[in-house]
């Protein structure tokens, strides 16, 4: 990865390009440290194409980036994003090299994070710590997700992170509040996002910051019925929760979640599963995940 990230990148939009493109703004000052990821959520094909054993750049090789950024006339000083497909994963392995050789296991997180796995953070902290002190840096925001079942592991970088690192903002994915729709997805118990979310605001207050929690969540996942869905709606009304952002699940290719979607299965137990396919169904879900909008919405879900 060194070597790739080494390479003389402009970072700069192709010259053929007349029209400004806005998704440049976003990636531009953001930084990738890692690829691959243990987590093997079932509905991701991300592991599928980069790996579940993650491959992360030496903190030199990020430095440098950093230092080169640095001298563009563009950087205004906010590294918007040090992160990868899960922030929070950067340096972090099994333990044992040949267990991890035969190990079977889909995800080193699910249905518990395994004593194999080595969670200390104190690597990406020292990171995070290298790429702050460059001349020129002003802040350093991590706005890729974070595995926070994995940062409960480390309360000094979950400390670091909100207290540091966080744009106001900080994107995490419990995916729905169902037990049994999360244990199909293959996440962790919703306990353990309302654990998350406790800690994240008495540490926001400890340092004296208002900042908030962007949760995403997946409607028409396979085994969520619309009661279901109707329980996630209520509570996220209680919660005051207007969610901009959602996801109407998709089967990707290869991934557990597509078959699935595909054979109506469980497929842990082979029992039958009620799949949301048709079109109503379907809207009907999502529409409940974002019920506070518009009157065309609410009537939807009528
Ligand atoms: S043994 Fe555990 S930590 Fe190692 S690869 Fe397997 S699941 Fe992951």
């Amino acid at each position: 990865m060194d070597e790739i990230y080494d390479l003389d990148f402009t970072k700069e939009q192709h010259y053929s390009y007349k029209e400004k493109i806005p998704a440049l703004e976003m990636i531009q000052n953001s930084i990738s440290i890692n690829r691959g990821c243990f987590g093997g959520c079932t509905f991701c094909a991300l592991t599928l194409h980069q790996g579940k054993i993650v491959q992360s750049r030496s903190k030199g090789s990020v430095v440098k980036e950093v230092q080169k950024l640095t001298n563009k006339n563009s950087f205004k000083g906010i590294i918007s994003d040090l992160g990868g497909p899960t922030a929070n994963m950067y340096k972090l392995s099994c333990k044992d090299i040949e267990k991890q050789k035969i190990c079977i296991r889909t995800s080193c997180l699910y249905p518990n994070i395994c004593k194999n796995l080595n969670t200390d953070h104190s690597e990406q902290i020292e990171l995070l710590e290298a790429v702050s002190k460059i001349n020129g840096v002003r802040r350093v925001f991590i706005a890729s997700g974070v595995r926070y079942d994995l940062a409960l592991c480390d309360k000094k970088y979950l400390k670091k992170l909100i207290s540091d690192h966080v744009s106001g903002q900080l994107k995490v994915a419990p995916e729905h509040n169902d037990e049994e729709v999360l244990a199909l997805m293959g996440k962790p118990s919703f306990k353990t996002f309302l654990e998350f979310r406790e800690l994240f605001y008495q540490i926001s207050k400890s340092v004296n910051k208002e900042q908030y929690i962007v949760p995403y969540f997946i409607s028409a996942f396979p085994g969520t019925t619309s009661s279901k869905m109707k329980v996630l709606e209520t509570w996220l009304r209680k919660e005051n929760w207007k969610l901009q952002q959602v996801q109407n699940f998709i089967p990707l290719p290869m991934t557990l979640a597509s078959a699935m979607y595909w054979s109506e299965l469980d497929y842990k137990t082979k029992q039958h599963l009620y799949v949301p396919k048709t079109q109503e169904d379907r809207k009907e879900q999502r529409n409940r995940l974002q019920s506070h909008r518009d009157y065309k919405n609410k009537k939807d879900v009528k």
